[in-house]
């Protein structure tokens, strides 16, 4: 491979492919020194010119504005690897100016960043919020979120910050043929840089897409919702078709391994591909305004790049929040100890990991879904060491997943030590768009479950999530009891399974009203976000309980300068009522046995308290 002055440390290269000007239009593109290189601007062919080593640029004399480019490297075609708009099916780039597709007011939008204690996250795919809701004026689409229904909704449920699965252009819905009904996640990026215009209104007007994403952000933030967004910089659609592989031949990935289980996998610790991931993220929060980034398999790109990434998002906001799944999908090619896995968290300080030591507590393994977890034993068959290193685990999680006197992580499940060194670097969560979601999950798992039984372990699950002094995370659609008619993958099923049944909000308003009055507590009471993870020590201490189907814990003496002075959190997986022991007192109920008020339920006194079996109580003096 030709290596050139980018690939030997620092540059001062960037991807600005296309540079437009009413007078001129300047390209530029990275590809390899030995390379023929020419680019078509509408029906002209320009021969490029080598400015360095693997820099070649090219002008367009004159007004191109709406015209189509596409760079020809050794005879491959794409639109680069930093297209920021495209024709349909992002086939090729469009010379357009930015500044026309902002839509009105858009210079006055402010983001919306929160300290990372402060998030409550929401997590969504754009096609199964809307395209079974009766109100939707653009059902599956981008303009779907800045509908008065939907904004309604999400400030009810009281979440402040929306996560939305693959919105970049991704190459597995065909763009011309939306009047079909196509689904897909979308983790099949295509052009990195661009919003996917299965999502816009019209795919064919390059605009359309960025324009609407825009309203999007616009319409969110106006409503005090943060807007974070999925990125997967870790494998392309395929390797052969990539922009990629198109401009820089066997650059940006790391040969033939699979890291990503999708085929092919990138080589994030590249001089070049790392800049391309920090330009990338540095584009989207300054010409769309996000607020966020959920990276896909985490664990398949390396720490310094990372660390590089959260460095330049610092530089930019430090409360732009970062985090990702810290795993991959197969081998990588690099060693483990080099990449952005869970257990190296403490290396890679202010980016969080999802627990599934949690995760899987609460609901079981994720390699068998008929398996239950600490919510579904029952105390008559199961394997009592079983419970309590379960119980650890989720205790794990409660605490943020940081090193507390009080949990023995070598009885946690994935992790044998804390991974994180501030609770904010965990995700906490029982659900989310891979593996089925609660619902299904807790019916695969407990034959025979009652409808009732399962809405309180529904219920009594998402109490340790949102109690957690973790980042709080949530699947769209669990709010309303969602079900995919336990399709464990369904990255590509019909709207059938992956749509949210907008009756049932009126079908369970219990279920809908909990969630809502849970997320106002935790959002009312600085105790359960302390946001350190010693203030976590200090003020989290875990009640003894012999019954390994009951966590209970106390969060004393004001915890975060909380108006309350101690809280009791009280988890119950029994089937059976349980007596806690507490210390001695006069406690106002705000959790009891299926509802939550944070204005009261009743009074409890004394040193003991009853807790309703598969049920969550928290009081407070
Ligand atoms: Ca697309």
């Amino acid at each position: 491979m030709m290596l050139s002055a980018c690939d030997s440390g620092q540059t001062s290269f960037q991807f600005d492919e296309m540079t437009y000007s009413p007078s001129e239009t300047v390209f530029k593109l990275f590809a390899p020194a030995d390379a023929q290189c020419l680019v078509v601007v509408g029906d002209d062919t320009l021969q490029m010119k080598q400015m360095a080593d693997t820099l070649w640029t090219a002008t367009a004399k004159g007004d191109h504005k709406g015209q189509t480019y596409q760079f020809l490297v050794d005879g491959q075609a794409s639109p680069g690897v930093f297209a920021k708009a495209v024709s349909v099916n992002g086939e090729k780039g469009v010379v357009v100016d930015l500044r026309d597709s902002d839509p009105e007011g858009w210079t006055n939008d402010k983001p919306v960043r929160r300290l990372p204690q402060d998030i409550v996250v929401y997590e969504m795919h754009h096609r199964d919020f809307s395209i079974n809701q009766p109100l939707a004026q653009h059902p599956g689409k981008f303009l779907a979120l800045t509908e008065s229904w939907a904004i309604e909704h999400l400030k009810q449920l009281g979440i402040n910050t929306i996560h939305i699965l693959p919105s970049y252009d991704y190459g597995s819905v065909d763009e011309t043929r939306l009047n079909e009904p196509q689904y897909n996640w979308g983790y099949d990026p295509v052009n990195y840089n661009v919003p996917e215009g299965g999502y816009s209104t019209d795919p064919y007007d390059p605009l359309c897409r960025i324009r609407e994403f825009k309203q999007m952000v616009q319409a969110l933030h106006q409503a005090g919702i943060a807007v974070i967004l999925d990125v997967v910089y870790n494998h392309t659609y395929d390797i052969d078709h990539s922009n990629f592989q198109r401009t820089y031949p066997d650059y940006y990935y790391r040969g033939d391994s699979n890291g990503s289980g999708c085929g092919n996998e990138t080589a994030s610790e590249k001089p070049m591909m790392r800049q391309f991931m920090i330009e990338s993220v540095k584009y989207w929060i300054n010409e769309y305004h996000i607020d966020g980034f959920r990276f896909d398999l985490m664990g398949c790109h390396d720490i310094e790049t990372m660390n590089a990434i959260r460095q330049a998002v610092d530089e930019i906001d430090p409360n732009i929040f970062i985090y990702g799944e810290g795993w991959s999908a197969g081998a990588c090619a690099l060693p483990n100890e080099l990449l952005g896995m869970k257990a190296n968290i403490p290396q890679m300080p202010r980016i969080a990991a999802f627990s599934d030591d949690m995760r899987d507590a609460l609901r079981g393994p994720f390699s068998d879904d008929t398996v239950e977890g600490w919510l579904g034993r029952s105390a008559v068959s199961d394997c009592e060491a079983d419970m309590n290193l379960l119980k650890e685990s989720l205790k794990a999680g409660i605490a943020g997943m940081i090193a507390h006197p009080q949990v023995d992580y070598s009885k946690v499940n994935y992790s044998s030590a804390p991974y994180a060194l501030e609770p904010t670097q965990m995700m906490a969560y029982v659900s989310c768009h891979d593996d089925m979601c609660l619902v299904d999950r807790l019916k695969a798992s407990i034959s025979g479950i009652t409808e009732e039984e399962l809405i309180r372990l529904d219920l009594l699950a998402q109490t340790a999530v949102f109690t957690s002094q973790g980042v709080p995370f949530m699947l769209s659609g669990e709010e309303l009891l969602r079900t995919k008619q336990g399709v464990h993958n369904s990255f590509e099923s019909p709207d059938s399974i992956n749509r949210l049944d907008w009756q049932n909000k009126e079908r369970y308003p219990q279920v809908f009203d909990y969630y809502k009055n849970l997320i106002a507590l935790r959002k009312a009471h600085p105790a359960f976000h302390l946001g350190t993870a010693d203030l976590v020590r200090l003020h989290l201490e875990f009640l003894t309980v012999e019954n390994d189907f009951v966590v209970a814990y106390r969060l004393k003496d004001h915890a975060g300068s909380d108006e309350w002075q101690d809280i009791i959190v009280i988890l119950n997986a029994d089937k059976s009522p349980v007596t806690v022991d507490i210390p001695k007192g006069r406690y106002s109920v705000v959790c009891c046995d299926g509802k939550v008020d944070e204005q009261g339920l009743g009074e409890v006194t004394g040193s003991k308290v009853q807790v309703s079996p598969q049920s969550a109580l928290i009081i407070h003096n």
